[in-house]
């Protein structure tokens, strides 16, 4: 038995916001009741202090690159699954660019394996939609699905051709999967490495229209309204695409999105002759952050996902046109939503959990709550802790971040997964 004592419960799947215990037995939450005396005079199993702390359900990240197997000087599953447990993260989607793509049962089954004898968050792996994402034929999904898929996704690029989309949108409805879709398009991307204005112009740099992810969303929601199928938008940047969205939703067609922390902390103003500046999409125009900041406050984006994306610092200590697209995200997620959104007054902090929580949920078509019976997943949060990030102390294997020397206000505190603590920070400062 585990108790979660005086903290601050909030839970947006039941509206709580306010000071309960915790009771976790057997991997289950046992019991969410209001502090009491008893739980002070209890004296079996474990007392985790969370006054002053927040209690939520534990965080899902709908998009990461774990990049095993294939490229472990980058990361591995094993360290990658401990920097998402340092951000506060319970469960990690990871997207199927590996070497090989996760493209059949074979490597979906070992990338679960890997998982589980890592011990840490649990990973939820998403499969290619076509074989090798190269864009040509259907990947095995059923297969997939059967060895534990959660999503489909040929991210790292579009699907294709709309022909191709509309038959992976076809098949994934009938297994009841959702379809993950990496927004471009590739003829006006070509060669682009920031976005495309003023900026790019300055630095010399090609620069990718704000329209090569739009037309792309727009192509998407109309085979999502032809199909039927359930459409997720990854890493969404620009007032268009989420205008395509809005309109989706208003239609009451199952499309959803997410947003993730850079897109919705920097813009294209602040790219610099850095390449942990280069990222796809790239970051957007003020208007669209604008707007992204917008859609967070409103229901118009559903989840905060990092796309973490570790290189290693040989493959990005090059020219900004060589670099690899991305940057790591895991440790810094929770701390920018709380500095740009919640200590900013843009949204409130239930709906700051509800886009790390019941939000990606949601998407894949699942519960996020912390009520008696559910998996005791549960992340503990400060809002005020003062600390400054430090991409040298990362657990991931790779350095590539904008945020080096970040100062920040509020941190993750606990990620317990099915009981099991996997990452406590002052645990960490110890060892
Ligand atoms: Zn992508
Ligand atoms: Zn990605």
């Amino acid at each position: 038995m585990i108790l979660i004592k005086g903290g601050r419960v909030i839970d947006p799947a039941s509206g709580t916001d306010a000071p309960m215990d915790v009771w976790i037995d057997d991997g289950r939450i046992a019991r969410v009741a209001p502090p009491s005396e008893e739980a002070n005079r209890s004296k079996n199993g474990d007392a985790f202090d969370a006054s002053g702390l927040v209690v939520a359900p534990g965080f899902i990240d709908l998009h990461c690159h774990l990049r095993e197997p294939g490229q472990e000087i980058s990361e591995t599953i094993e360290s990658g699954t401990r920097a998402a447990a340092r951000g506060g993260f319970t469960a990690i989607c990871c997207m199927p660019n590996t070497q090989p793509v996760n493209d059949n049962a074979a490597v979906t089954r070992s990338i679960v394996e890997r998982a589980a004898a890592a011990g840490s968050v649990r990973v939820w792996p998403i499969g290619a939609a076509s074989i090798g994402s190269q864009g040509e034929a259907l990947a095995e999904i059923a297969g997939m699905q059967e060895a534990g898929i959660v999503a489909v996704s040929d991210d790292g690029k579009p699907v294709a051709t709309a022909k191709l989309m509309r038959q992976v949108m076809d098949y994934c409805n009938s297994l009841g999967l959702p379809v993950i879709d990496h927004c471009e398009d590739r003829s006006l991307a070509a060669g682009g490495v920031m976005r495309e204005g003023p900026r790019s112009i300055r630095l010399g740099l090609k620069g990718i229209p704000a329209e090569s992810e739009s037309i792309c969303a727009g192509r998407d929601v109309e085979i999502a309204a032809l199909t039927g199928a359930r459409l997720h938008i990854a890493h969404l940047s620009t007032r268009a695409s989420l205008d395509h969205v809005r309109a989706a939703k208003a239609k009451g067609l199952a499309v959803t999105c997410e947003v993730t922390p850079h897109h919705f902390t920097l813009i294209d103003e602040d790219v610099v002759y850095d390449t942990n500046y280069k990222m796809n999409p790239p970051l957007a125009s003020r208007d669209d952050r604008d707007a992204l900041l917008q859609g967070l406050a409103e229901d118009a984006v559903d989840a905060i996902a990092t796309d973490h994306a570790p290189h290693h610092p040989a493959s990005k200590d090059v020219e900004f046109d060589r670099a690899p697209f991305g940057i790591t995200g895991f440790e810094t997620a929770l701390a920018l939503g709380l500095a740009e959104l919640v200590h900013t007054k843009r949204i409130s902090l239930m709906r700051l959990v509800e886009l790390f929580t019941t939000g990606p949920a949601r998407v894949l078509g699942i519960e996020r709550k912390l009520a008696a019976g559910s998996p005791a997943d549960v992340t503990i949060f400060s809002t005020d802790l003062k600390w400054t990030f430090h991409a040298a102390d990362s657990a991931s294997r790779s350095r590539n971040t904008p945020f080096d020397g970040r100062e920040f206000r509020g941190a993750p505190i606990a990620a317990i997964v099915a009981g099991r603590p996997v990452f406590h920070r002052g645990a960490a400062a110890r060892a």
